[in-house]
């Protein structure tokens, strides 16, 4: 029997999981790797329930009966959460208009939260949590005919600034963070691959692209005509929801959706290149909202799938979730409570996955449609979830790459990380509000101290308060 260092046995450990995970019989590891059938069964169960941390060395896995719970420390040991806002200001006389919006990610760690009172939290403890802890991104958007001839020198101008503002934001705030977790994600970068970003509509002559030359951050425009600069701010595709005069009002709410998830990935890309494991699968992150992307901006979804599932075959659990709190989903949770069976012994949390197939059927009520549920736009996949008697959520939980049948999702084991995310859950239930996590208004409690401008300094800032020149 060969001896192995702790450090090699963990590295043997995860390779033959690994292996495993990507279809591996237990037979045919014992043959390739030289191990004991008895110990693939044990690494097998270590890993489902501790994910790869579990097979680490000194982590000697969870016991039977602490299967899945995380103690409350753990539960807590890092939470983040995202939350966003956007406020507009209209002229007086409601010809121009520009956005302020704002993205932020909080990273509340069980010490820090432990000192406030979540019945009335004390806002210099707030305000101490927001500076250790708080990403803020802000940007002013131009939404209609605010001019730019000072700095654009052109007519038609809110349609090129907003495709230079984000550039710049992404650019230069934090030292380009988000701009490489951009690249990061378009890339494919945590592979050694050489792909090119995803297509993308050329902003000046509409002509279609390929894609981005991989690792750059602009090309020119391969229309020989045209020959423009093409941002890879643009590939998400901002500029298909403006036209020249105007910019429709989905551009400033796309913005923070695609700023929202460049911070989440800025984290997972963090860990990811500085090897450490740990710290990302023992991070619960916490988005409010549902995990999607609609329209032009689903290519997003199909990379965050791809980065979700590599992490998974490389034996990395990343525990991401969203809480859906409006839309059909949210309706549907109030209506057919019973979805989730009570039982005479009632056992909290209950859970309900929705198949595609029961959210066509039950939910949408439209099972006539061809394309699968949230083939194109979802990268999380829907539960119900009731927490006790009078609290239940709507989930969004990611389960890799989509999951091709009607009949699926079926299954715990088809969502990364499911039983650990759930049981979490019980531990963030919010004091405040009913039927809201702790992370999230902690999140928005925070972020109401960082105050917008006044609409008053918003308007003066921009000349929005002055009549219009003729
Ligand atoms: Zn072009």
């Amino acid at each position: 029997m060969r001896r192995l260092s702790p450090q090699q046995q963990e590295v043997l450990r995860k390779r033959v999981m690994a292996a495993v995970g990507d279809g591996m019989s237990t037979a045919e590891a014992v043959r390739v790797f030289g191990v004991s059938r008895g110990s693939v069964r044990n690494w097998r169960a270590r890993f489902d329930t501790g994910g790869a941390a579990g097979l680490s060395s000194g982590t000697p896995g969870r016991r039977d009966g602490e299967q899945t719970k995380l103690s409350a420390s753990e539960a807590w040991a890092l939470v983040e959460s995202i939350i966003d806002s956007l406020q507009r200001v209209t002229s007086d006389d409601r010809m121009r208009e520009i956005c302020f919006v704002k993205t932020a990610l909080f990273k509340l760690s069980r010490a820090e939260t432990e000192r406030i009172d979540p019945h009335a939290p004390h806002p210099l403890h707030m305000e101490r949590l927001m500076s250790d802890s708080a990403l803020h991104c802000n940007a002013v958007f131009p939404l209609r005919n605010v001019s730019l001839e000072e700095r654009f020198g052109e007519a038609g101008a809110v349609y090129r600034s907003i495709r230079e503002i984000v550039r710049d934001i992404l650019r230069e705030e934090h030292g380009g963070l988000l701009h490489d977790a951009l690249k990061w994600l378009l890339y494919k970068q945590w592979e050694s691959s050489d792909e090119p970003s995803p297509g993308v509509e050329c902003p000046h002559c509409d002509n279609l692209t390929g894609g981005l030359p991989h690792g750059v951050d602009e090309t020119q425009c391969p229309n020989l005509r045209c020959g423009e600069p093409v941002y890879i701010t643009d590939v998400p595709g901002l500029h298909l929801d403006m036209n020249e005069e105007s910019a429709r009002d989905t551009v400033a709410s796309a913005y923070m959706a695609i700023h929202e998830m460049l911070l989440l990935v800025s984290f997972i890309q963090h860990c990811w290149e500085r090897g450490d494991f740990a710290t990302l699968e023992n991070t619960l992150l916490v988005k409010d909202g549902p995990l999607m992307f609609p329209r032009q901006y689903a290519k997003l979804t199909r990379r965050l799938r791809e980065l979700l599932e590599y992490a998974k075959r490389q034996g990395v659990t990343i525990h991401l979730m969203g809480q859906e709190k409006s839309g059909m989903l949210f309706d549907h949770l109030e209506d057919e409570r019973r979805a989730l069976h009570a039982g005479q012994e009632t056992k909290w949390p209950q859970t309900a996955i929705l198949s595609h197939r029961y959210i066509r059927e039950k939910v949408q009520r439209a099972p006539q449609m061809e394309n699968l549920y949230g083939k194109r736009t979802n990268y999380g996949e829907k539960i119900l979830v009731r927490l006790d008697s009078n609290f239940s959520l709507v989930l969004n939980i990611p389960t890799g790459q989509y999951l091709d049948e009607l009949e699926k999702p079926s299954h715990p084991e088809d969502f990364i990380g499911f039983h650990r995310i759930v049981a979490t859950l019980p531990h963030l239930v919010s004091y405040l509000h009913e039927g809201s996590l702790a992370p999230i208004d902690l999140a928005h409690g925070i972020a109401s101290l960082s105050d917008y401008p006044s609409t008053q300094t918003l308007k003066l800032f921009s000349g929005l308060g002055e009549p219009v020149p003729d």
